[in-house]
């Protein structure tokens, strides 16, 4: 018999239930505030001298404050409990191609201080992590900012990561190579810091604040300089042991296709990004193809609008890529049988064009009991870039392990 079962690691597992039974009794509290601890010990099936310890420790950490005194119907006072979210406050980071975006919330959701700032090219990931936490170290010392404590930083960023370990694996934009990037902000700040996959953050968002908000499964589909997805599966984001489910972006679209840098052919990612879609556009213009957009103005944005507005020649182009992600999805419908199926980025400015080819493709090729109930529609948050590592704080807190590390 294999040694772990005999013995179990008593001491892990009674903190991991310590660690759950604080994010349970924390999210009912945030569920159904202001609330008593009776409430809650009856809601969390969790025994009152427990109720009891676990909200001391939480108000010790400053998570959760006495709101007000209500009178029961025996004219008893009990104390109620609420969040303090207002007073706790994270820094939500979007590490893009191009551009930093930095943003100050507090843990209601509240977006307040927010930058943008374009990266300089960086030769290494060392210069890269010292000018980020360089823009992090002059973000948050600016005056509004300065007096505040910060909770926790959380940042986003495409290609490659493992948020359990704080590490990013590898991206197409930055040479980062299995770099701790989570630990080297955490160092310099001494603050709690949690990375992770934009596309799969952003699902998350849509899960507990968006488009997904009352449903279990669903997939994000993002479509940007790359293209990834980020499956939600009984309300939570596959990871899995390795990390990273949902790179949809490397299926091979059109055997006939441009190389792709992971080494293959015609994959999603070379077919339908947003710079496929601006090449294929300037290539046919340079071949003598009509089109109402000006070549001077040719950009991501124009084409979606002209494609929207009924321009045959990007109508077709964007109808092509649509059919591409359409077959695409339908693998995914057929395999994981979501409820929702939520598409991000500019693509989705094209409108009816791009939603009628994917919806008709997923009809076509999936179960007619999977499609008959399945929803297509656009994301409700990708306009919010920061929104995503601001799920990645939340969803520390409901899994307990930045609760412990709280101090407000
Ligand atoms: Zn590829």
């Amino acid at each position: 018999m294999d040694k772990q079962n005999i013995m179990p690691d008593t001491i892990a597992n009674l903190e991991q239930v310590k660690q759950k039974n604080s994010a349970n009794i924390y999210k009912v509290i945030e569920q159904y505030k202001p609330i008593s601890r009776v409430e809650i010990a009856k809601i969390s099936n969790l025994a009152p001298a427990s109720v009891t310890k676990i909200t001391r420790q939480l108000m010790e950490s400053g998570l959760i404050t006495e709101v007000e005194l209500q009178v029961s119907t025996g004219g008893r006072r009990a104390i109620s409990l609420a969040p303090n979210s207002d007073n706790i406050n994270i820094i939500a980071i979007k590490l893009g191609q191009n551009l930093l975006s930095i943003a100050h919330y507090n843990l209601s959701g509240d977006k307040g201080l927010n930058k943008q700032i374009t990266i300089p090219k960086k030769e290494s990931c060392e210069m890269l992590t010292d000018f980020l936490i360089g823009e992090i170290a002059k973000f948050i010392t600016q005056p509004t900012l300065i007096n505040e404590k910060i909770s926790a930083i959380s940042l986003t960023i495409s290609g490659l990561v493992n948020p359990k370990q704080g590490v990013v694996i590898s991206t197409p934009t930055y040479p980062f190579d299995h770099f701790p990037l989570a630990n080297e902000i955490e160092k310099a700040f001494n603050i709690p810091t949690f990375i992770g996959n934009h596309t799969r953050c952003l699902a998350l968002a849509e899960n507990y604040f968006g488009a997904t908000k009352h449903c279990q499964d669903s997939i994000l589909i993002s479509v940007h300089h790359g293209v990834g997805s980020g499956v939600i599966i009984d309300n939570k984001v596959l990871l899995g042991k390795n990390c990273n489910i949902g790179e949809i972006g490397h299926i091979q679209a059109n055997p006939l296709g441009k190389a792709c840098y992971c080494g293959n052919i015609g994959c999603l990612e070379t077919e339908v990004s947003d710079t496929a879609i601006l090449n294929k556009v300037k290539e046919a213009i340079s071949a003598g193809k009509k089109s109402a957009i000006e070549s001077d103005n040719l950009n991501i944005n124009a084409i979606y609008l002209a494609a929207a507005n009924g321009d045959q020649l990007c109508q077709s182009i964007t109808e092509q890529a649509a059919n591409y992600l359409g077959k695409s999805i339908a693998i995914l419908v057929n395999l994981l049988n979501p409820e929702k199926i939520i598409l991000a980025g500019k693509i989705i400015t094209a409108g009816d064009i791009f939603f009628d080819t994917v919806k008709a493709y997923i009809k076509s090729q999936t179960l007619p009991d999977f499609n008959n109930k399945l929803e297509v529609i656009g994301s409700e948050l990708s306009s919010d870039i920061t929104i995503a590592a601001f799920a990645l704080i939340k969803q520390a807190i409901y899994e307990g392990n930045l609760l412990q590390r709280i101090k407000v």
